[in-house]
């Protein structure tokens, strides 16, 4: 699915990564209790790219595709092509947080599509988009640009996308281990 906000060429600005709020982030996520909840809260900002590699290992592993690209479609950030396993991460990052943040993403339409379907269940979406409109209020606005049938899978893949790299490489493996 693409993955699009309004204004790509500004990035987000660095957050306090409150211990609360990640907390709630991870507890939302379905077999939560299965995920380690010794949660070291891992600063915005401090995406590295040994989590990208390792993440980018992990989806070659289960046969994934990563490749850039210039995708010359104004806003656009990445892709996930199901039909031919690739994900495609736009030539429009500046920072390695960025790419972690499209990686991430496009990692979670892969593991919905693991599931078949969504990862989580919907009665916690409505607390996801309140965590996602306090941490990243406009990944939440950038799901209007959706159909309705796909907002809740670009829920699901925004919310992923902020927690900590470690619990994302989890759940990966988890849903496409
Ligand atoms: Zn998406």
């Amino acid at each position: 699915m693409p993955h699009s906000r309004p204004d790509p060429q500004t990035p987000a600005p660095a957050k306090p990564n409150g211990r609360g709020l990640i907390r709630n982030l991870v507890l939302a996520l379905l077999g939560a209790a299965t995920i380690s909840l010794a949660l070291a809260p891992t600063a915005a900002g401090a995406t590295n790219w040994e989590s990208i590699d390792r993440l980018r290992l992990l989806l070659k592993r289960a046969g994934v595709q990563v490749v850039q690209r210039d995708c010359g479609q104004r806003g656009l950030q990445g892709l996930y092509n199901h039909g031919s396993d690739t994900i495609v991460i736009c030539r429009v990052h500046n920072s390695p947080q960025a790419v972690w943040n499209t990686l991430a993403h496009e990692a979670t339409h892969r593991m919905q599509a693991c599931r078949g379907g969504a990862i989580t269940d919907s009665t916690y979406h409505r607390s996801m988009a309140q965590s996602l409109a306090r941490r990243s209020p406009e990944d939440l606005a950038s799901l209007r640009l959706y159909p309705a049938r796909e907002r809740a899978g670009e829920l699901e893949a925004r919310y992923t996308a902020q927690l900590p790299p470690s619990q994302v490489i989890q759940l990966f493996e988890r849903y496409c281990g």
